[in-house]
């Protein structure tokens, strides 16, 4: 990647006043890139935008910085994002930072002029745009030096974290990183051992934590974990997809300091969990579980519930055979325990259409569960989250000012409700099955869009 002589800094919700590098305020700097992955992250935007004194909502902001967005949640849908952002990128950040690395001239007298010059990928809300992306992952770029917040530990801890991957070649119908990260790619094993020798220069453990969903699918993942094994450097895999994982595979990952693995079967009923596209082998599930605990792991089961055609005997079916894995696992000494969160739909996947469960039918679902395996197995995420989530996931322009206004008061049930009616904005429609024209996300186009319409449900 070119060099730009740019100064950069990082921001995050800890510390919105000074950047972690050069203490200098957010709106001494000539632009803004925010990361938005997760639809949360909008009204945590918002808060960290008010925190270091720049107007959060757009149309009343006058003075620069200009501000683009990016990631998962933002670029999936960029019409409730652009209630703060100036614009949104659809693709891959590294085609984002090339293109910005030769217009950056124009700042900061040119703002609007460097928007325009950065072409394909950059949804204004004026036009339709198609994702751009990297084919090759192999020789693009991979931050080795990483700039963390001084007060919060990375979220899977401390070490190198990489990307092995991009995009998962399974497509489970409720995935939103699969299809918005289509195709699926993947760095060499040369390519990954010299990213993880200069990477681990600048971090404070020799760990590295391997982000990529599914990374067993990585044609070399057992040639590069033997690697990391032989040159004494941990890792930790916090995403596996259990039926890509072989039991040979346990004896490798026990030579990590790695001790729960987070397996994500969704439903253990074999046929609600095929209908989404992640079908479940009770025999060869039970035979991972039971060979996971008895080589000393513990086991985090992530499921969820509101799938399509889902009845209370398809959790109670789950409840049973995770109840069965939860009593092994005391016998043992070990601890399983479970997850549960309702389906959000997502915008370009095949359930995007498909209504959110109410709030009251989660909870006695979540009630099911809680009785057969013990309320302290069980964790679930609060409705009002997955609600939220799917407002701005979902939702317009209209949307994304009301979740920034009430972000500023303190998002809450009653605020939202109470600002909703007076802005006139209709909140209701996550719950409901809406039709095609009911898409914020139309003029924002995907490679596999043409097909999802086929596999919807
Ligand atoms: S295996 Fe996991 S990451 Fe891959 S498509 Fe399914 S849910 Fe998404």
């Amino acid at each position: 990647m070119e060099k730009s002589g740019a100064l950069v800094d990082r921001f995050t919700l800890d510390n919105p006043d000074r950047g972690l590098v050069t203490g200098r305020r957010l709106r001494e700097f000539d632009l803004v890139l925010a990361s938005a992955n997760y639809e949360l992250d909008l009204p945590y935007l918002v808060k960290l935008l008010d925190g270091a004194g720049v107007e959060p909502l757009a149309e009343r902001r006058r003075k620069r910085p200009p501000i683009i967005v990016g990631g998962l949640a933002a670029m999936s849908n960029p019409e409730p994002f652009l209630a703060v952002a100036d614009a949104a990128f659809v693709g891959d950040g590294e085609i984002l930072l090339e293109k910005l690395t030769r217009a950056l001239s124009l700042l900061p007298d040119e703002p609007g002029t460097l928007l325009e010059s950065l072409g394909e990928g950059l949804y204004t809300g004026e036009t339709h745009v198609r994702k751009v992306f990297v084919e090759d992952l192999d020789s693009s770029a991979h931050p080795v030096v990483m700039i963390r917040s001084r007060v919060v530990e990375p979220v899977y801890g401390e070490g190198f974290y990489l990307e092995l991957s991009r995009g998962c070649r399974w497509l489970c119908r409720f995935c939103l990183e699969a299809y918005t990260m289509y195709p699926f790619r993947y760095r060499s094993l040369e390519t990954l051992k010299a990213l993880v020798s200069e990477g681990l220069k600048h971090v404070q453990r020799r760990r590295v934590v391997v982000y990529s969903l599914s990374p067993f699918d990585h044609p070399n993942i057992r040639d590069f974990l033997g690697y990391l094994v032989d040159s004494g450097i941990d890792f930790s895999l916090p995403s596996i997809r259990w039926d890509t994982l072989r039991l040979d595979d346990l004896d490798l990952i026990s030579r990590s300091s790695q001790r729960t693995l987070a397996l994500a079967p969704e439903s253990m009923s074999p046929r609600l969990s095929c209908s989404i596209g992640k079908c479940f082998a009770p025999d060869a599930f039970g035979e991972l579980a039971t060979a996971a605990l008895e080589k000393g792991f513990n086991l985090k089961l992530y499921l969820m519930v509101g799938l399509p055609s889902e009845g209370e005997e398809e959790v109670l079916e789950t409840a049973r055979r995770a109840k069965e894995i939860v009593s092994y696992s005391s016998k043992l000494g070990r601890k399983t325990s479970v997850s549960v969160n309702p389906l959000v739909p997502k915008p370009h996947t095949p359930l995007q259409d498909y209504p959110l469960i109410g709030e009251r039918e989660y909870l006695g679902r979540v009630g099911i569960l809680e009785r057969e395996l013990g309320r302290g197995a069980v964790a679930h995420l609060r409705w009002f989250h997955a609600y939220v989530q799917s407002l701005i996931a979902l939702g317009d322009r209209g949307v994304g000012r009301l979740i920034a206004l009430s972000a500023l008061r303190g998002l809450s049930k009653r605020g939202l409700a109470e600002l909703s009616e007076s802005l006139g904005v209709d909140v209701g429609f996550p719950l409901r099955r809406r039709s095609r024209d009911e898409r914020p996300w139309h003029r924002v186009e995907f490679p596999l869009d043409r097909v999802i319409d086929k596999l919807s449900l």
